[in-house]
């Protein structure tokens, strides 16, 4: 690129992935923090108002990493049960909440694990973490009634086989929903957001995490990333209807969605 930065060859990228997520895993979250301003939590809690979870939903949360996305849907879930809110669900037909946190990367899921149970999530069993690649998810087909991806699309070898997936697990009905880092377009705005991310995030990252590199890798990746039109049209080759996105801070991450007819 432009930027310096050495081309990744894609089968070195699943390889590279590997290493980035096993040396960030503990400092994930707090970097995720910083990096953002915590301005990804707004975001998490947008992504998952537009899911809707329901009590006794089946809900895949692929690369899930350290749970964020789905401490926050067993929140939303747990304050419409108590809010008095009936449903289907609980009109008889008892039926479990079940939200799966997939993600390829082991020392991910154990950071998450330890702090689902510093913070009481999962307590009654409704969450489970699965060790897994998102581009061949060993779920059956038409079993989940949602399924979200959070910053973790990005980092896959193939997108199509992700979006694939993504379709073949969903049930009929079921919500396809995608955040990731995206594009910016406004001309000042992305001048300074280039500015940023080249230069201050790989310091952040060598400051913070003592690892450059791998923060280095993770700002070309958001360079690589397919622009929000080109994904949605991804999106609706893999068989997704109603195929929309929304982008939040003029396109520095954006939310695409799609729905399993
Ligand atoms: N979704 C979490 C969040 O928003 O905080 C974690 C996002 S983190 C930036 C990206 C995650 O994707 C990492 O935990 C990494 O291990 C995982 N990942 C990368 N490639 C993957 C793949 N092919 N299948 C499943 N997970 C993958």
């Amino acid at each position: 690129t432009s930027f310096g930065f050495k081309q990744v060859h894609e089968e070195e990228k699943a390889r590279l992935v590997g290493d980035v997520f096993t040396s960030v895993a503990a400092n994930y979250d707090t970097m995720n923090d910083l990096m953002s301003a915590g301005l990804h939590r707004l975001w998490k809690e947008r992504l998952v108002s537009m899911l809707n979870p329901f009590l006794g939903m089946k809900h895949l949360d692929v690369a899930g990493g350290t749970g964020d996305v789905a401490f926050r849907i067993l929140d939303n879930i747990n304050k419409v049960k108590q809010s008095g809110i009936r449903n289907r669900f609980q009109d008889g037909l008892e039926e479990e909440t079940q939200i799966y946190v997939c993600d390829i990367n082991p020392n991910m899921l154990n950071v998450g694990k330890q702090r689902a149970t510093e913070k009481g999530y999962g307590e009654d069993g409704s969450l489970v973490w699965v060790e897994g690649n998102a581009e061949s998810l060993s779920f059956q087909n038409d079993s989940m009634d949602g399924y979200t991806i959070a910053f973790g699309i990005r980092n896959v070898t193939h997108i199509e086989k992700v979006l694939s997936e993504a379709h073949r697990v969903l049930k009929p009905g079921g919500r396809f929903l995608c955040l990731e880092l995206s594009h910016v377009s406004l001309p000042i705005f992305k001048e300074l957001y280039d500015l940023y991310s080249f230069s201050v995030i790989p310091r952040v990252g060598e400051l913070v995490a003592g690892d450059r590199e791998s923060y280095q890798y993770l700002v070309e990746s958001i360079r690589r990333f397919p622009p929000q039109e080109k994904f949605a049209s991804m999106i609706a080759d893999a068989g997704f209807q109603k195929v929309e996105y929304e982008n939040l801070v003029g396109g520095v991450v954006a939310i695409h969605s799609g729905l399993k007819i």
